[in-house]
């Protein structure tokens, strides 16, 4: 059974808990998903939603399908029209559960050309691919979950800009803008180096694809944005038809970007874990460790390092604060009612209270309370 659990991980986006957490009510009611009410005509299922996502990132356009690894797909079939792909040898990415960048462009269609080497790409190389190779796109992908340090160097989507062909770009993460002005304070520093989907087009990216169930903390789908030129061609594309998302998916995603529109980054679950002060964290734990002092098994408060999680943002830590058994405890954990998913670490238990929501505290404290 599918089931709600309390993710105690400290993972803010776990990929086996559904990545980012959402609250979403629908009633059993019809809704215009294509009929366009001013004409009163058949209308597209994408339009709603997105012109919200174009206007949050500064596009022309842009489409939802069902997740990133479709948008790339989708992309990749419709776009390069017989012509060759350049990519960074470096960005050759397998993102996990099995997608490859080569094999995905494999599936499209699409002729790949490698350019540059493992660890130094330069431009040069894709100037000399689209000289020599009939290369009518360049894609940019995003190293989201390792990082090649060293004698390195790489072409930046600014670079990419320069060339006489369409720039793509894989962001991934789904950052939707550096300036991350949906929060009261300024960019949370672990965010550093993240792409972002505003400054990526406004670098040059002609088209960026990312997923919406990472950093922008919405449903599970894809989105593509960019020109309408682009977006147009992918939007017709047949495949488009066969990635398309659900009507749920787009009512849950057009609440995601309303809050961003509005600048409500608290109204976003993955934000509002993401920024909790420490110190109300550590307020919470302590509360606990209280309504825990009889307890069967011995509750302390211990400082952690929650994780951004779901293939972003690799080595970047949040401090956070846990709180610890000792012994392994974590099957009897998930036995629960409403199961609680933590994690072990050198023979001890440890819940982190950045990923578990402040109205779930008091069911931690009961279930901590019964452990035997
Ligand atoms: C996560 C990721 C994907 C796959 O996204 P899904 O929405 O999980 O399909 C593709 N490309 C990059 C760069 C990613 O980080």
């Amino acid at each position: 059974m599918l089931t709600p659990v309390i993710n105690a991980t400290g993972v803010l986006l776990h990929t086996n808990l559904g990545r980012a957490p959402l609250a979403h009510h629908q009633d059993a009611s019809f809704f215009n998903l294509e009929l366009n009410l001013a004409s009163g005509k058949r209308g597209s299922r994408q339009h709603a939603v997105g012109s919200l996502i174009a206007s949050a990132v500064g596009a022309e356009a842009a489409i939802v399908v069902n997740n990133c690894a479709s948008a790339v797909l989708l992309a990749l079939a419709a776009l390069p029209q017989g012509r060759g792909v350049a990519v960074s040898r470096g960005e050759l990415v397998e993102i996990g559960g099995g997608f490859r960048v080569p094999d995905v462009m494999a599936q499209s269609g699409a002729r790949l050309v490698e350019v540059g080497t493992t660890n130094r790409t330069r431009l040069a190389d894709f100037d000399n691919a689209i000289q020599n190779d009939d290369v009518g796109l360049a894609l940019h992908v995003h190293q989201s979950n390792y990082r090649i340090i060293g004698f390195t160097e790489a072409v930046s989507i600014k670079e990419l800009g320069t060339l006489d062909v369409p720039v793509l770009a894989d962001i991934g993460s789904g950052l939707l803008d550096a300036g991350c002005p949906w929060l009261s304070g300024p960019p949370p520093t672990w965010l550093a180096g993240e792409p972002a989907a505003r400054q990526s087009l406004a670098d040059g990216a002609d088209l960026v694809m990312f997923s919406g169930d990472k950093l922008m903390g919405g449903p599970q789908c894809g989105i593509l944005a960019g020109s309408r030129e682009l977006i147009d061609k992918c939007a017709s594309h047949p495949l488009a038809r066969a990635v398309r998302p659900g009507g749920l998916v787009l009512s849950s995603l057009q609440t995601t970007i309303l809050s961003y529109l509005n600048r409500d980054g608290t109204a976003i679950p993955f934000w509002r874990q993401a920024t909790t002060p420490i110190d109300d964290l550590r307020q919470r734990a302590d509360a606990v460790a209280t309504q825990c002092a009889g307890a069967p098994v011995a509750v302390g408060v211990i400082d952690t390092m929650a994780v951004p999680g779901g293939g972003t943002l690799p080595g970047v830590e949040i401090p956070s604060v846990g709180l610890r058994l000792e012994g392994d405890m974590s099957r009897r954990l998930r036995f629960e009612d409403r199961p609680i998913i933590a994690r072990v670490e050198g023979g001890a238990t440890v819940l982190d209270l950045r990923t578990i929501d402040p109205s779930d505290d008091d069911a931690v404290a009961a279930a901590l309370n019964t452990l035997t």
